[in-house]
C-alpha cells in the first residue's frame, strides 16, 4: 500500500502522524511511505530522518491525498483535507465526529473509509489510542498547575514540595482513571501531599495498591469536593463519564471557599470542563482568574509537547495501522477492536453514538 503522511495544518498544531521509526516498520512491512516537506520539522523529525527510514519527500498535501491508498493524520481533517479524500482511501486519525457536522458531511461526500482513533477499543474496555495523551496530559497537569502557583504568574507562590522545615503543597485530584494517576506520579515525585477522589471505590483500592498509601483515597462524594478543595492549593480535574459531558462537581460556591492563588487545572475541559467556572483556553493564552482562583483549561494540552505525544501516539497508533496497511478493510473485520474504530464507510456513518447525534444531518 501507499501510505501518506501530510503536515497538519491546525493552528499551532506541531504533531505528525507518522515518526520516522514509524515509517520504517511501515516500510519493513513491504509499503510505500510518501511524507510531505517539513511535515515533522517542527519536532526534529527532518527530512533526512524519513529519507533514511525509506519514506520519500513530496512537496504539496495535493499530491500526498491523491496518490496515497491511505492517509495517517493526527487531527481531524480540515475543510480542503476533507475535500481531497477519495472514495474507498483509508484516512486514520483522530476524528471527534459527533460534535462536528461540517467534518462529517465532507467525510461522507468523499465517500472515504475513516477509522477515529478515539473509538478503537481493547479487551479491557479501554481507548488504547487515547490514552497515551491522556498520560501525557495527567503528568502536564502538574508541571503547568506548579507554574501557576508561582507569585509571578498568579499563584499564591506555593513550592509543592515545600523544603525541610516547610509542609508540601496539597493536590486533589478529582478522578484516578489515566489522567488522574499520571497526574498523581508526577506530584508526588515533586514530593506533594498527593489525594485522589473517585466514585469508584475498585479504582481507590487499585490507587492505593499503585502507590503504596502514599495517595491518600477518598471516595467523592459533595462534601468530600467541598472539605478538600477548601484546603488544596492544586486541584486536577480528570473525570471521565464515557460519551458524556463531564458532571460540574467543583461549583462556583466551592472556588470561593478556595484560598486565594490556589490553581485549578481542568484536564475534562475537551468533554466541557467539571469545575462550574470553566472554559476552553489555547496555549497561547492558557489561564484566567476568578474569585481569586487561577484556572488552567488548555483543551489541547498533549499539543504542548508536540515531540512527545507524536512517539507516544505512535506507539499506541502503529500496530493498528500495520494491520490495515496489511489487510485494508479485511483487518477491521479481523479485529473487533479496530472495527469500533470504524465511523465512516462509503458515504454512510458506521458509528452509532456519530450516527445517533448526526445521522438526521446528512
Ligand atoms: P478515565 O476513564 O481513565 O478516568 C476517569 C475517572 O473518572 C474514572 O476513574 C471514573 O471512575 C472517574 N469519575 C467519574 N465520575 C466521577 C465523579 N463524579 N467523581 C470522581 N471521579 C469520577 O479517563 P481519562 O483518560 O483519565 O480522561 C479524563 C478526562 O481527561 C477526559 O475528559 C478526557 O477526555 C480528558 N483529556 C483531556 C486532555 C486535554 O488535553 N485537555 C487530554 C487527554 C484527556
Amino acid at each position: 500500500m501507499l501510505i501518506g503522511v501530510p503536515k497538519e495544518i491546525k493552528n499551532h498544531e506541531y504533531r505528525i502522524g507518522l515518526t520516522p521509526a514509524a515509517v520504517r516498520e511501515y516500510v519493513a512491512n513491504g509499503h510505500d511511505v510518501i511524507v510531505e516537506n517539513n511535515g515533522g520539522a517542527a519536532i526534529g523529525f527532518t527530512n533526512e530522518d524519513y529519507q533514511a527510514a525509506g519514506a520519500s519527500i513530496v512537496e504539496t498535501p495535493e499530491e500526498i491525498f491523491e496518490r496515497a491508498d491511505m492517509i495517517v493524520k493526527v487531527k481531524e481533517p480540515q475543510p480542503n483535507e476533507c475535500k481531497m479524500l477519495r472514495e474507498g482511501q483509508i484516512l486514520y486519525t483522530f476524528l471527534h465526529l459527533a460534535p462536528d457536522p461540517t467534518q462529517t458531511k465532507l467525510l461522507a461526500e468523499s465517500g472515504c473509509t475513516a477509522i477515529a482513533y478515539e473509538t478503537v477499543t481493547d479487551n479491557r474496555n479501554g481507548l488504547p489510542l487515547l490514552a497515551p495523551m491522556s498520560e501525557v496530559a495527567g503528568r502536564m497537569s502538574i508541571q503547568a498547575g506548579a507554574h501557576y502557583l508561582e507569585k509571578a504568574h498568579g499563584g499564591s507562590g506555593t513550592l509543592l514540595g515545600g523544603v525541610p522545615g516547610v509542609a508540601p503543597g496539597k493536590v486533589l485530584i478529582i478522578g484516578g482513571g489515566v489522567v488522574g494517576t499520571n497526574a498523581a506520579k508526577m506530584a508526588l515525585g515533586l514530593g506533594a501531599d498527593v489525594t485522589i477522589l473517585d466514585r469508584s471505590l475498585p479504582r481507590l483500592r487499585e490507587i492505593d495498591d499503585i502507590f503504596n498509601g502514599q495517595v491518600t483515597t477518598i471516595y467523592s462524594t459533595v462534601d468530600a469536593i467541598d472539605k478538600y478543595s477548601r484546603e488544596a492549593d492544586l486541584v486536577v480535574g480528570a473525570v471521565l463519564i464515557p460519551g458524556a459531558a463531564a458532571p460540574k462537581l467543583l461549583t462556583r460556591e466551592h472556588i470561593k471557599n478556595m484560598k486565594p492563588g490556589s490553581v485549578l487545572v481542568d484536564v475534562a475541559i475537551d468533554q466541557g470542563g467539571c469545575f462550574e467556572t470553566s472554559y476552553a483556553t489555547t496555549h497561547q493564552d492558557p489561564v484566567y482568574v476568578i474569585d481569586d482562583v487561577v484556572h488552567y483549561c488548555v483543551a489541547n494540552m498533549p499539543g504542548g509537547v508536540a515531540r512527545t505525544s507524536t512517539i507516544a501516539l505512535n506507539n499506541a497508533t502503529l500496530p493498528y495501522g500495520i494491520a490495515l496497511a496489511n489487510k485494508g478493510n479485511q483487518a477491521m473485520l479481523e479485529n473487533e477492536h479496530l472495527l469500533r474504530g470504524l465511523n465512516m464507510h462509503g458515504g454512510k456513518i458506521t458509528y452509532k453514538a456519530v450516527h445517533d447525534d448526526l445521522g438526521e444531518e446528512l
